[in-house]
C-alpha cells in the first residue's frame, strides 16, 4: 500500500480536501483516538468517485464515516483512509409526502423538517446523533422502529462500478443492520413518510424526547449504545442489574443515567473504553450467563 501516492494523487483535486496524519478524536462522537493516514472529505459525486479509485490503485484500505456516533476509534488511529462526505451530500428535497436527503445531512435536521412539513414516520429517529448515510447504514431507530421502514430508495456508489439505485423493498432492515453491500457508500436516501399534522407528529417526538433526555447524558462525549440487546430484556437492563452505573477506568466511565452508554470525561483512551466493556461484558456473562455483542464499531482494532 502506498499512502504516498495516494496522497500525490487526491491533493489538490478539485472537490477533495485531503488531510495525512489526521487525528481521529474530532471524527468520533467519543472525541478519542489516534491518526488516520488520510483523511478525505469529498464534497462531489466525481471527486468521490476519483478518490476511491486512486486508493484502490494505491492498495489503501479505506471506510467511510458519517459523525462517528457509533465508533470508538483506536489510540494507534487506523492505518487506511477515512471517507467523508460534504457538500454536494448535504442538500434535502421534500416533495409531497417524500424526503430526499444527502448521505451527509444530519439526521436531527432530516426530523425536524419533517415536523415542520407535517410529515409522520421519523419519530423513532428523534434525539439520535449523526448523519442520515449513518443512519441508513445501521438501520437507526428504536429495537422495534426503525428507519428502513421508511425508506423508499437509497443511492449508492458502487467502488469501480458507479452509481446504484436499491428499491427500499429490495433492502433487508433488521434491529441495527440492512442487506445493502458494506463496500458500497450511501449517497442519497429518500423517505416516503405519511401526511399528520405538526401536533401529532410534535406530540409524539417530544414523549421520546423527554424519554431519551431523561436517560442520556446531554453533552457529554459518548457514542451510541455500547452493547446490542440481546433478546427482549434490553442490554441496558442487564448492565443496570449489574450495579456497574459509574464504574470508571482511566478516564472512561459507565454513565450514571443509562448503564449502556460510556462517557469519555475528556482524557479517556480507546483502551479506557474497551477496558470498561470488558468488566460490563463479564459482569453481566458471570450474572446472567448472557454474552453480549458490541454495538460500537471499532476503528483501527485489526491485527
Ligand atoms: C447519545 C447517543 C444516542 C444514540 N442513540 C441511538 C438510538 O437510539 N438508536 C440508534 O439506532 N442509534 C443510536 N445512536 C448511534 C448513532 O447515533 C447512530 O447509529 C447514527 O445513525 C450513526 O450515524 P453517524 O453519521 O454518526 O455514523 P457513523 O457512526 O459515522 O458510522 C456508522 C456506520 O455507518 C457507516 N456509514 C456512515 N456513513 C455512511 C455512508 N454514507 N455510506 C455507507 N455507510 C456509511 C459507517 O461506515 C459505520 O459502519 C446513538 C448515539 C449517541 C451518541
Amino acid at each position: 500500500m502506498s499512502v504516498t501516492g495516494a496522497y500525490r494523487s487526491l491533493a489538490g483535486v478539485e472537490g477533495l480536501e485531503v488531510t495525512r496524519d489526521a487525528s481521529l478524536a474530532p471524527c468520533t462522537a467519543y472525541r478519542i483516538g489516534g491518526p488516520a493516514d488520510l483523511l478525505v472529505c469529498a464534497h462531489g459525486y466525481r471527486a468521490l468517485a476519483h478518490a476511491l479509485r486512486a486508493l484502490a490503485d494505491e492498495g489503501v484500505p479505506w471506510v467511510v464515516l458519517g459523525r462517528g456516533s457509533s465508533i470508538l476509534a483506536s489510540d494507534e488511529g487506523y492505518r487506511g483512509c477515512v471517507v467523508r462526505l460534504g457538500q454536494e451530500f448535504s442538500r434535502t428535497l421534500v416533495e409531497g409526502d417524500r424526503m430526499t436527503a444527502g448521505a451527509a445531512v444530519m439526521l436531527p435536521q432530516l426530523v425536524n423538517e419533517s415536523l415542520s412539513r407535517e410529515l409522520a414516520g421519523l419519530e423513532s429517529c428523534v434525539g439520535i446523533p449523526g448523519t442520515v448515510g449513518g443512519a441508513v447504514s445501521t438501520n437507526a431507530g428504536s429495537r422495534h422502529d426503525w428507519v428502513g421502514r421508511r425508506v423508499r430508495d437509497v443511492v449508492t456508489l458502487r467502488p469501480g462500478r458507479g452509481m446504484s439505485r436499491y428499491a427500499g423493498s429490495e433492502i433487508e432492515w433488521g434491529y441495527r443492520w440492512c442487506s445493502l453491500p458494506p463496500d458500497e457508500i450511501i449517497l442519497e436516501v429518500t423517505l416516503e413518510l405519511t401526511r399528520s399534522s405538526k401536533d401529532v407528529v410534535a406530540t409524539e417526538m417530544n414523549r421520546r424526547l423527554a424519554r431519551r433526555r431523561a436517560a442520556q447524558p446531554m453533552r457529554r462525549l459518548c457514542c451510541g449504545p455500547v452493547f446490542r440487546d440481546p433478546g427482549e430484556r434490553s442490554a441496558g437492563a442487564l448492565l443496570d442489574a449489574c450495579d456497574l452505573k459509574g464504574m470508571r477506568v482511566g478516564g472512561a466511565h459507565v454513565c450514571e443515567t443509562h448503564a449502556n452508554l460510556i462517557v469519555n470525561e475528556g482524557h479517556a483512551t480507546a483502551r479506557d473504553v474497551v477496558t470498561v466493556m470488558g468488566r460490563m461484558h463479564d459482569a453481566v456473562q458471570a450474572r446472567f450467563g448472557v454474552d453480549l455483542v458490541p454495538e460500537v464499531k471499532f476503528l483501527g482494532f485489526e491485527g
